[in-house]
């Protein structure tokens, strides 16, 4: 440990096996000191101002049925939906007028011309609507280079496309035959390609997975150069093959796991945003703020309205069913100025990673 220690003063690369030291080991006194070295390398490198992202929820509609999602087609119990455009732009006018300075649309995975189409049009309202200043992230899944490239132009800056697990055998099991780890893969360089601002992540604690796999997980972020991290725990939900596979949840441990991922990526990787995710706080009410103190620097305040939020469950006991987006911005203002942090509100806070290695290309 003391090695690791000095290394990181020196801001030296730690190697795969200390990366597997620091996720494995049953030594107690470990996390509470990672998590402190994650927290003073987010502040020097990123600063200490949280970013949100309002996340809009806007659509369960979902054509893929991966084994371990609440809203996986083959889900029967799920009762379908999909906002209307004005219901999602007014929600993005919410965030705008809220100083949330960004937002993220997610959804369920639809490939059509309809689709497509609709989604240009919210973007480019809220773009147009806001005079510009809206930020706006996508995380809409695998899509064509065609369609990426419309968002992209129609004014979406960021991308979020979760590898969910860089093992492609592991990812074969969590998936049916025909969802391809290649496609993902694909989709996630075309993504970065075109221009966004990209970002993935896998899930924590799966079943199958092992810490070399975690390990590797970080390995992949840093090869494949990516700018935003979204990672949480593995959370069951009843009605999935998974579940039955998943065998005992252990939640502390999975909490746990969550939170020494997120250090471990501060640690590797440095200057890239990282999000303290829903599912961090699935498993603990404060999961957000330990994940700022590990060394997260974005939250995403979910701003969907909350009628629909029932349908959306992606696992079980997603938190603020019934929290208005109103109470949601004051409680987590209070709770992020208890940690003495500062909300950068009306400010994109995009990820400094992008910027050096877009800078780097350039000067190529
Ligand atoms: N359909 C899009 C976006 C919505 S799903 C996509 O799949 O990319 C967003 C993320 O939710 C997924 O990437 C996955 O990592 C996560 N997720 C789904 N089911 C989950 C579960 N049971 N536990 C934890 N995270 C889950
Ligand atoms: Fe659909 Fe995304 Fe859930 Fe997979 S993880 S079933 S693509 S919503």
């Amino acid at each position: 440990m003391q090695v690791i220690l000095d290394k990181l003063k020196n801001e030296l690369k730690l190697s795969a096996a200390e990366l597997r030291f620091l996720l494995e080991t049953e030594d107690e006194a470990v996390p509470a000191r990672i998590f402190r070295e994650a927290y003073r390398i987010k502040l020097n490198r990123v600063g200490g101002k949280v970013f949100f992202r309002g996340i809009i929820e806007f659509s369960n509609r979902c054509a893929k049925d991966c084994f371990y999602c609440g809203i996986r087609k083959s889900n029967k119990k799920v009762v379908r939906f999909r906002m209307t455009e004005d219901e999602i732009v007014n929600t993005g006018h919410w965030a705008w007028r809220n100083r949330y300075g960004s937002i993220v649309l997610q959804g369920g995975e639809i490939e059509s011309p309809e689709y497509a189409a609709f989604v240009e049009r919210v973007i480019t309202r809220l773009k147009t609507e806001t005079g510009g200043g809206l930020g706006i992230t996508l995380s809409l899944g695998e899509q064509t280079p065609e369609v990426y490239e419309r968002w992209f132009k129609a004014g979406a800056h960021r991308y979020l496309l979760r590898i969910e697990t860089s093992n492609e055998q592991l990812y074969r099991q969590l998936h049916p035959a025909d969802h391809s780890f290649r496609r993902r893969l694909e989709c996630l360089r075309t993504i970065r390609n075109i221009g966004y601002q990209t970002g993935t992540g896998v899930m924590i604690g799966l079943p199958g997975q092992t810490v070399d796999d975690m390990v590797n997980d970080l390995l992949f972020f840093e090869r494949e150069d990516i700018d935003m991290l979204g990672m949480g725990p593995y959370i069951i939900h009843r009605d999935t093959p998974l579940a039955k596979l998943a065998g005992e949840f252990d939640r502390e441990k999975q909490f746990q796991l969550g939170l020494k991922m997120i250090a471990a990526a501060r640690i590797y990787l440095r200057d890239v945003n990282i999000a303290a995710t829903t599912a961090l706080q699935a498993l603990n009410p404060e999961g957000r703020e330990l994940g700022l103190q590990a060394g997260a620097n974005i939250i995403m305040p979910n701003i969907t309205a909350v009628a629909y939020r029932p349908a959306y469950q992606l696992y079980e006991g997603k938190p603020g069913l019934n929290e208005s987006s109103g109470l949601c911005r004051d409680r987590l203002q209070n709770r992020i100025e208890n940690i003495r942090e500062t909300i950068g509100y009306d400010e994109w806070g995009d990820s400094k990673h992008f910027f050096s290695r877009t800078k780097a290309i350039r000067s190529e």
